[in-house]
């Protein structure tokens, strides 16, 4: 059966929620600190294992994430749970260290027009801090992990050359971050080039452990989710009822929504250790917070399986 786990062995899917640094950094209105840990709590609780908790960024770059060290300090930590941090360079390494991060993410576009007006900086200069941060984390013990931005296309160049994706997974793994990132940053990904990129990669480098992350900028983030389960991607990053994209820029939306992945994966067989409804209350009270209406579907509709009473029919048509 496509799409299936291949294995019993096979069955595990991880999600990582990625909605408090992804989502909640596009947010033009200051989050308390309180609020960001009380999510990923519920998170946690509702069976979520993995999450890019926060950022380690400068607070002048990006004031939504100034509070990652005191963030880091009021989640609840549970055995089995791997908080990420995002960190841009050496004193994001230090600072991430300090405040117990079980992984960092290092992250460099494969577009170098988007590093620089994003990152600031040139590829060969976010390489460069790369190569710094990652004895910081090696020495703390730290696993790393590397993140390709643009990794399916960039907004200001276009098409982007496999070889420029090829050569930030060759340094990351050189630099000893075994697990891989392909970022759709823009949501510029498509099934085909999903399988392309993928296939390419694992067979340079079968080492690599891909992880995957979609935004589902033209509505197809999903299906790009069901070309990496064919491929037998088992990792996928995503926000929590679709957080993410700036309110105020049209077409800048958000990451594909977890509860909504959480219900693919289960419908396909896999486990992710995720209580769906607990996750897609989790989901309604995030909306509540954010005053606005999420892109998340799951939290709208529920299970499929969820009967509607015939007396509710007779009263709509009526
Ligand atoms: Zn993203």
């Amino acid at each position: 059966m496509p799409f299936a786990p291949r294995s019993a062995e096979d069955r595990f899917a991880l999600v990582t929620e990625v909605g408090a640094r992804d989502g909640f950094q596009s947010e033009p209105k200051w989050i308390p600190t309180e609020v960001k840990a009380q999510v990923i709590n519920a998170l946690i609780d509702a069976g979520v294992s993995s999450f890019e908790a926060t950022s380690f960024v400068s607070p002048r770059a990006v004031p939504q994430m100034a509070d990652a060290s005191e963030l880091m300090a009021l989640i609840r930590r549970k055995p089995g749970v791997r908080l990420t941090g995002l960190v841009p360079n050496a004193r994001g390494a230090e600072r991430a260290a300090a405040a117990k991060v079980d992984m960092m993410a290092s992250f460099v576009s494969a577009s170098e027009t988007h590093c620089q007006t994003n990152l600031n900086k040139s590829q060969d200069a976010a390489l460069a801090d790369f190569q710094e941060l990652a004895p910081i984390a090696h020495r703390y013990g730290i696993p790393l992990r590397g993140a390709v931005a643009t990794a399916f296309g960039c907004p200001f160049e276009g098409e982007v050359s496999i070889d420029n994706v090829l050569k930030l997974v060759e340094a990351y793994l050189r630099g000893g971050a075994r697990h891989i990132t392909l970022g759709d940053t823009t949501g510029m990904a498509t099934p085909p080039l999903v399988t392309r990129t993928v296939q390419v990669i694992q067979a340079r480098f079968p080492e690599a452990i891909i992880a995957l992350h979609f935004h589902n900028t033209r509505g197809i983030g999903l299906a790009n989710v069901m070309n990496g389960l064919e491929l037998g991607i088992r990792e996928y990053e995503s926000s929590i009822g679709g957080l993410g994209g700036c309110p105020f820029a049209p077409g800048a939306t958000g990451n594909i929504c977890t509860e909504d992945l959480v219900y693919l994966l289960h419908e396909c067989g896999y486990d992710t250790g995720i209580d769906l409804e607990a996750l897609a209350a989790v989901a309604r009270q995030v909306q509540g917070v954010m005053e606005r209406e999420l892109p998340g579907q799951f939290m709208k509709a529920g299970s499929r399986l969820k009967l509607s009473s015939l007396e509710s029919v007779r009263r709509a048509v009526g």
